[in-house]
């Protein structure tokens, strides 16, 4: 039997169709496929980072008290519980509260070695400083009462070194706005990536591998 021109033409088609089906899908399946080993890649560089957390930590924030033994702190995992100053929102740090509700009584000294990344006045952090480490991790020590030196961008840091002392400044855009909540520090760690700069994380587990770790100050 002698197929027309036409058939051929159409069994071309069929074919080259097929065919065409067939490239689509696969390329798709190749997709899918990068996409996950993209994730994975991410997934690890954030294992990787959240590891070079541990690296960092010298000392607690908020050395023992020599003189009182009542200037204790207390804290929970608080890790993205409700907050609602100007907007509700998670909340992204640990809240270390003052056994001793008096502003400026207790001291708070750096996690870390490292520099002053940022330093002043915060609507809602109040008096902050914020220290970038040796492995890259921001500490951000929020609502202090006063800072123990006239720090500036840049300046250099020890662990263990005074940075200033526990408050209730904060939530207010005036410089100095104070006594809205209870004295505390609010602790967070950030980790940051080529894609997002400021990556939160939760603090807490960080704390409490620290407890072993309290300088011993006299106040
Ligand atoms: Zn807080």
């Amino acid at each position: 039997m002698r197929l027309s021109i036409a058939s051929y033409l159409l069994l071309i088609i069929t074919v080259c169709f097929l065919i065409q089906f067939q490239l689509v899908r696969m390329e798709e399946m190749t997709h899918s496929v990068k996409e996950e080993s993209e994730a994975e890649e991410q997934a690890r560089e954030f294992y990787e980072l959240y590891e070079n957390i541990w690296k960092d930590l010298v000392y607690f924030p908020v050395p023992e008290s020599t003189e009182n033994e009542e200037a204790v702190v207390a804290y929970e995992n608080s890790w993205m519980f409700e907050r609602t100053y100007g907007g509700s929102y998670g909340h992204e740090g640990t809240d270390l509260m003052a056994g001793i509700q008096k502003a400026g009584y207790y001291p708070v000294v750096s996690i870390s070695d490292g520099v002053v990344e940022k330093i002043g006045w915060l609507e809602k952090g109040g008096w902050r400083i914020g220290i970038r480490s040796l492995h890259d991790v921001y500490f951000y020590y929020a609502h202090l009462s006063s800072y123990a030196e006239e720090f500036k961008e840049g300046d250099v840091i020890k662990a263990g070194q005074i940075l200033g002392y526990m408050g209730d400044t904060g939530y207010g855009v005036k410089e100095g706005t104070s006594g809205k909540f209870d004295v505390h520090l609010h602790l967070g760690i950030y980790i940051r990536t080529e894609e997002i700069r400021e990556l939160a994380v939760n603090p807490y587990w960080f704390l409490k591998y620290l407890e072993q770790s309290k300088l011993r100050c006299s106040y």
